[in-house]
């Protein structure tokens, strides 16, 4: 088998997803591979760039092995629940057991029409793809959990959105695909069955320590919660706003998946929105923890029934489970936030240090992923570029006078204080400007150049690369992107 396929998914009763066939692709030509995951993933990368690989990627030939389903799922889309969504413009393909022992989902994103794909063509737009396959890579490197991209094709077929543009399918790497809306596409349709069947996938497949336990799916509402909380903590630790935090684009394994208007942001405000579609801020950057805990309260009601026989007793221990969301995500937030700014230990009054440069930044208009970048230098011997970025220098400087009486009191000299900040805070990120400016060289002019300078140089976040100086710059006003759409 050109591909170890080893399919878990697809032995799940028939309800769980729709056998389909990929969309052919009339005319592939391939954009990207990324042969390192490949290896990981047991595949050869020479196969994967030959004619054979690229019939694979483009959906016009099914591997040896592959089963190709569509998976049924529901979810609240923007707080409204949606009782059926799935699918509609993705096929899984199969498993595969990577190197380390891990299963792994191998999809098409763009990969045509379902039983789910309700009024939708199924299909994918190359500039999306792109975003997609960049970004993930990109949040891979800054050491984000998330699903991976293992290869981006275009298909010689125009897609209609606005105006017409180029097709394209990804192939999506993920530790699954199960969302917290697959688990409510079983609570709606009051299939107990179907949730412990669920439930036992996924403890089997991503929480195998939960089967140890006296309490098994207890203890998979927890681990669901954890890995959730850290997620997001990681997310905010970067800027990054998902911007579609829908309860069907929540990974149950605590991958970041599904990205769509997605952005980093630049100058640092909470209230930082970019999707087009999010017009009332729900998934605001600072609201991304509360949208959280929101997303796995619907989590915990589709598990009541594993929970406690007793309704009451089962509500109760949702409810004690869940209200430690709020620990562990300050625990990983502050500890993050923490080591930002170079604190090597935990004291009293650090969170009021870190809260009062938050704020200072949001007033100031300060370039969130440039500050902490500069701030290294600061701790050692130079203020100027960190100042700089702020609309007054000396709220800067008042808050570095405070930050300096802290730093003392840690006992680390300022070169290992530096180096361990710079492994922590990247130089480069997925820059809005530059995404939209890659996006439209390889829409416009076919020019897939930016796209895999990018990629590479977004593979080091935390290496300082001269030669890509402009990578790593702010936009300057004419170049902010207001609004990023999917
Ligand atoms: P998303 O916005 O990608 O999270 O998708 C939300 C739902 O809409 C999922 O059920 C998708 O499968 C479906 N969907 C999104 N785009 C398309 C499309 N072009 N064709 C069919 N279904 C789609
Ligand atoms: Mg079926
Ligand atoms: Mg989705």
């Amino acid at each position: 088998m050109q591909i170890p396929f080893d399919n878990s998914y697809a032995r799940l009763p028939e309800r769980f997803f729709a056998p389909v066939q990929p969309l052919q692709s009339p005319s592939p030509a391939l954009v990207q591979i990324n042969e390192g995951l490949a290896s990981e993933l047991g595949i050869d990368a020479s196969w994967l760039n030959s004619p054979a690989g690229l019939d694979v990627l483009s959906g016009r030939a099914i591997a040896d092995g592959s089963e190709p389903i569509a998976q049924a799922y529901a979810g609240h889309q923007f707080g409204n629940f949606v009782p059926q969504l799935g699918d509609g413009r993705a096929v899984l393909l199969g498993e595969v057991v990577d190197r380390h022992g891990q299963r792994r989902d191998i999809q098409l994103k763009g990969g045509g029409r379902t039983p789910f794909s309700r009024g939708g063509d199924g299909r994918a737009a190359l500039g999306p793809v792109l975003r997609e396959y960049l970004v993930s890579e990109a949040m891979a490197a800054l050491g984000i959990r998330t699903t991976r991209a293992l290869a981006a094709v275009t298909t010689g077929e125009p897609v209609a959105r606005e105006t017409v543009l180029p097709g394209a399918m990804l192939t999506r790497i993920a530790s699954s695909h199960i969302r917290v809306g697959t688990f409510q596409y079983f609570a709606v349709r009051d299939d107990a069955e179907g949730i412990r069947l669920l439930a036992d996938h996924v403890i089997a497949r991503h929480y195998p320590a939960a089967e140890e336990t006296q309490r098994p799916y207890r203890a998979l509402l927890d681990a669901v919660i954890v890995a959730q909380a850290n997620l997001v903590a990681s997310w905010l630790l970067v800027g990054f706003i998902h911007g579609v935090m829908n309860t069907d684009n929540m990974s149950v394994a605590g991958e970041t998946i599904d990205y769509g208007p997605c952005a980093f942001m630049d100058a640092y405000d909470p209230a930082t929105v970019f999707s087009s579609i999010d017009r009332g801020g729900r998934y605001a950057f600072g609201n991304q923890p509360r949208i959280a805990h929101w997303n796995l309260t619907r989590f915990a009601e589709t598990l009541l029934p594993l929970l406690n026989d007793d309704q009451d007793a089962a509500v109760e221990e949702a409810q004690d489970a869940l209200a430690r969301f709020g620990s562990i995500f300050e625990q990983a937030y502050f500890g993050g936030l923490r080591r930002k700014v170079g604190l090597a230990s935990e004291q009293e009054g650090d969170v009021e240090l870190i809260n009062t440069l938050l704020t200072g930044m949001t007033e100031n208009q300060v370039d969130f992923t440039a500050f902490f970048r500069a701030l290294g230098q600061a701790a050692v011997d130079n203020d100027e570029p960190a100042r700089a970025l702020f609309i007054n220098p000396t709220a800067f400087d008042n808050w570095a006078a405070d930050w300096r009486l802290r730093l003392e009191r840690d006992v680390q000299d300022a070169e290992t204080r530096r180096s361990a900040m710079d492994r922590i805070n990247p130089a480069f990120i997925p820059r809005n400007h530059q995404v939209e400016a890659m996006i439209a060289a390889a829409v416009d002019r076919t020019d897939f150049s930016p796209f895999r300078r990018m990629l590479d140089v977004l593979s080091r976040p935390f290496e300082d690369q001269p030669a890509a100086e402009d990578l790593a710059q702010p936009p300057l006003p004419h170049q902010r992107v207001a609004a990023t759409f999917c």
